[in-house]
């Protein structure tokens, strides 16, 4: 039930209330005109006016004196003058200025309580303003504090990307690590994978994958048409939905692979874009532009670790191998040298070592110059390397090679040396569109046939080589044992 509704119930039992005691009191009077005994009668009369007081209290109570200065006009006036008109006595009369008395109390008494109701009410309106204004400013403050959180996690995450990456030099643990952790970044994705193009920008083989749910057939082992897309535009892709995106012409290759959206990152090596980090999922309208950001945030950090990596390598390879042909240099030659001789002493095997070189070099470099020259070399290299796989081979001087033969008696070196011998006696070398031939004289040493020792080992190889060369060049020799 509602305030106003209590009120006016309260109003009607007031009233009523009210009206029995008039009526009681009428009554009480009527009785008082024709027995009027007023030793006994003025003590009623007195608990009557006592008990109208309380309805003229209870409407003060709800109504103030507004309701108040009702029930006197409707109550007093006429009882008073009854009281007056039957008792003759005029002391009653004074009961209107007690009443004006009382009144003017109550109503003091209430303008008070009203100021102060009303200061309370103004107070209370300002502290729920304050509590409201304080819940907005939580709220927001709930929301900065949340977003907060979660970038201090994503760079936090990122942290801790930059160090793991900085603990290897190998660059497929490299591309490895980036493809999963762009999974644990962005975990809504499928698949994702690194895609790195060595030289040939044609030729983009995935290096690293990862697959987070049994879904699709991820069998592919070149990068797709959104990663040269990246590469192409040298920028970051996000594709909604690989089935309405116009730039892409929908082909039956990624129907099968089932992807329907994407984002990919590039990679950049060296100021060029030679590869790409991409996450795929079969689903459309999977990724945000933030989850774009992030991936390019990741591929930024993964492209310098890899590109490091690759540096390292290339930097480890020029060390030990020989600019010009690929071949081991003769440092590392003789250190690898070094190990097989201990392996074969402890096994007690055998093993030969070459020396060969080109004949009357010198001609060839006078005739066709100095990078004439170089091309020859080359081409010689790639003859050794073709027909000795399992040989170790190094250039070991100008135009002098060595080669290493582990478990070969000194019969089988003589016989594979003899083979290439051949091989070049009979291969034309290109020179500038001109077709040369070249031949190459061999010394051969065997261990343990011609010495245990490593150092004689290499003299003794050097020996037979001059011995060829003596004996009219073009040939192969053995080490005297
Ligand atoms: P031989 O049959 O006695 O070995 O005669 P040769 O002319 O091959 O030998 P020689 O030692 O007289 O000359 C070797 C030449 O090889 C001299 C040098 O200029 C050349 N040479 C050494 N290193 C390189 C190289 O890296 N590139 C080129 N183009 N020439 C080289
Ligand atoms: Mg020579
Ligand atoms: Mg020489």
């Amino acid at each position: 039930m509602g305030s106003a509704a209590h009120r006016q119930l309260s109003f009607a039992a007031g009233m009523t209330v009210a009206a029995l005691l008039v009526c009681g009191i009428f009554h009480a009077l009527g009785e008082l005109r024709t027995t009027f005994q007023p030793e006994i009668q003025l003590q009623r009369i007195a608990i009557m006016f006592a008990g109208l007081m309380i309805p003229v209290l209870t409407t003060w109570w709800r109504f103030k004196w507004v309701g108040v200065n009702c029930m006197a006009v409707l109550l007093l006036v006429p009882l008073v003058f009854f009281v007056v008109s039957v008792t003759k006595i005029p002391v009653f009369l004074w009961s209107f200025f007690a009443y004006a008395a009382l009144m003017l109390v109550l109503c003091r008494a209430e303008q008070k309580s009203d100021t102060q109701l009303s200061m309370i009410l103004i107070d209370e309106e300002k502290v729920q303003d304050e509590i409201n204004n304080l819940e907005i400013v939580f709220k927001a403050k709930g929301e900065g504090i949340s977003t907060f959180f979660e970038k201090y996690s994503t760079y936090y995450n990122l942290r801790k990307l930059a160090e793991e990456l900085a603990l290897s030099l190998a660059w497929t643990d490299l591309a490895q690590k980036t493809v999963d952790r762009a999974m644990d970044f962005i975990p809504r994705g499928d698949y994702a994978k690194v895609t790195l193009a060595r030289g040939d920008e044609r030729n983009l083989p995935i290096i690293a994958r990862r697959r987070m749910r049994p879904v699709g057939h991820w069998t592919a082992k070149q990068g797709d048409l959104f990663d040269f897309w990246c590469i192409k535009n040298r920028k970051r892709l996000i594709v909604m939905d690989v089935q309405e995106d116009f730039r892409f012409a929908f082909r039956e290759n990624e129907k099968k692979e089932n992807v329907r959206s994407l984002i990919v990152a590039p990679l950049f090596f060296e100021g060029r874009v030679s590869g790409t980090l991409a996450i795929h999922a079969t689903r459309p309208n999977v990724f945000t532009h933030d989850d774009l950001r992030l991936l390019d945030a990741i591929a930024t950090l993964a492209s310098s670790a890899i590109a490091n990596a690759l540096l390292y390598e290339k930097t480890e390879q020029l060390a030990i191998k020989d600019s010009l042909t690929g071949l081991f240099v003769r440092r590392y030659f003789y250190e690898r040298l070094k190990e097989e001789h201990r392996r074969a002493l402890i096994s007690q095997k055998t093993m030969s070592l070459i020396m060969c070189d080109l004949d009357h070099f010198k001609e060839c470099n006078d005739r066709f110059g100095h990078q004439g020259g170089d091309l020859m070399l080359i081409q010689l290299a790639e003859i050794l390397s073709e027909n000795l796989k399992s040989a170790l081979l190094a250039r070991y001087g100008g135009e002098e090679f060595a080669i290493l033969l582990p478990e070969t008696s000194k019969a089988e070196a003589l016989k594979v040396a003899e083979g290439i011998r051949s091989v070049v006696e009979n291969a034309p070398f290109n020179i500038r569109r001109e077709k040369v031939s070249m031949t190459i004289s061999a010394g051969v040493a065997n261990l343990p046939d011609d010495t245990l020792d490593l150092e004689s080992l290499v003299h003794k190889a050097d020996q037979a080589l001059y011995k060829a060369k003596r004996e009219g060049r073009n040939k192969v020799c053995a080490a005297a044992s």
